[in-house]
């Protein structure tokens, strides 16, 4: 008997990658509900191949199709690809179906973590990370006890903006934001890669997703996105986790988990193809944003979620060639460094809801200042 999959958001990047894999694995799989918001179009022609018994457009902000599609009957695992706090609903949904919920929506991790895992203890639902650097972690972890895991490193490629001066930074285009060097993904993941917000909102996912402490995460820069995390165990051994860039990869992981079957779909390893693989520090003084998503994160309560919101709204308006690159970072750390002392009240959906609009109106306000 093949397992059911919802793929919210299936229009998108991951959505996409997830159908590609999918479109191996028929016998394994079979899509039982689709989820799309903007892209009509595209969502009928994946509904006239697929067939679900589902489809869903989200349309006028109403997010009760991604909660039925999450919570269908014959769907098990429910593959997150939505972008931004709009899929949070959803995702504490399937987990309180007892669903498995694999995971590329990174925000919904970060905003409401502590509301997450409680969501998945009460529902017997269980989160596998799509996140390349995440699954990373995840299969040198599988099978260690947590008490054997010392520290993570996850690897960025620090984006576009790499090598270039802060000045030249600060008034890139978004052209030039867009043009990531390893990766071919959704914009917003895109620009939060050149600002490294993505590998603040990555450190905050590792935290939730494998119960380890802020200073047991580490980010280094790794240009080639070859490898793609470490795990340290209390011995002093370290396992990593390599493979060309694809998204395909952790996307299947996360379906089989803990199992792995076999696929033709990816390019095959090799290292000499792979060329040289070189790491550098990451310097804090260049990437501000992440900075500040750090401090969210030591904050903890809402500051996540502020943090999240706000981010959320400058990229939008930076899109929208509302703002300039520069200005990202500063409308994050105004709202962030606005927050109250609310360490504890990431517990409750309504408080982490309401800081959630409350970093968006701010965000806002500081934008048109
Ligand atoms: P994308 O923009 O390509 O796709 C987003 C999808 O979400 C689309 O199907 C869109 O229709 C849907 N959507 C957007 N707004 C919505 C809303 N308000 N309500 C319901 N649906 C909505 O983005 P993506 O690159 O596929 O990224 C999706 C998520 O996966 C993000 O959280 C991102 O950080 C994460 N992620 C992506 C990649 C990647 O390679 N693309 C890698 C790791 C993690
Ligand atoms: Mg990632």
């Amino acid at each position: 008997m093949s397992v059911g999959v919802a793929i919210l958001g299936s229009t998108g990047s991951i959505g996409r990658s997830t159908l590609q894999v999918l479109s191996r694995q028929r016998d394994r799989f079979r899509v039982v509900a689709l989820t799309g918001h903007s892209n009509k179009d595209l969502l009928a022609q994946q509904a006239a191949e697929w067939k679900p018994a589902f489809v869903g457009l989200v349309n006028g902000g109403t997010a009760s199709c991604l909660v039925e599609a999450a919570t269908h009957p014959d769907v098990r695992i429910v593959v997150n690809g939505i972008v931004g706090a709009a899929g949070l609903e959803a995702t504490l949904a399937a987990l309180r179906a007892g669903k498995r919920v694999a995971l590329a929506n990174k925000e919904t991790l970060v905003m409401a973590g502590e509301l997450v895992a409680q969501a998945a203890r009460d529902g017997g639902g269980e989160i596998v990370p799509v996140d390349s650097e995440h699954s990373a972690v995840l299969q040198c972890v599988a099978g260690r006890r947590p008490t054997e895991l010392a520290r993570l490193i996850l690897t960025a490629s620090g984006g576009p903006f790499r090598t270039w001066g802060a000045e030249r930074v600060s008034r890139a285009t978004v052209a030039e934001a867009l043009k990531h060097p390893t990766w071919t993904m959704g914009k917003k993941i895109t620009v939060d890669s050149a600002t490294l917000v993505n590998k603040a909102l990555e450190v905050i996912e590792a935290h939730f997703l494998f119960d380890v402490e802020y200073d047991q995460v580490d980010v280094v820069i790794h240009p080639q996105s070859v490898i793609h995390g470490f795990a340290e165990f209390v011995d002093g051994s370290v396992l990593a986790q390599v493979g060309f860039p694809t998204m395909e990869l952790p996307i299947l992981y996360a379906l089989t988990y803990p199992d792995r079957v076999p696929d033709q779909g990816v390019r095959r390893f090799d290292p000499v193809a792979a060329g040289t693989l070189t790491f550098e520090a990451l310097q804090p003084e260049r990437f501000p944003a992440y900075v500040v998503g750090r401090e969210a994160a030591r904050q903890g309560g809402t500051a996540p979620a502020r943090f999240n919101a706000a981010n959320e709204v400058a990229v939008q308006l930076f899109l929208d060639e509302k703002i300039t690159f520069g200005r990202i970072a500063e409308i994050i750390e105004h709202v962030v460094g606005r927050g109250t002392g609310d360490a504890g009240r990431g517990k409750s959906l309504e408080a982490v809801l309401a800081a959630d609009a409350e970093a968006r109106r701010l965000a806002e306000e500081v934008a048109c200042s």
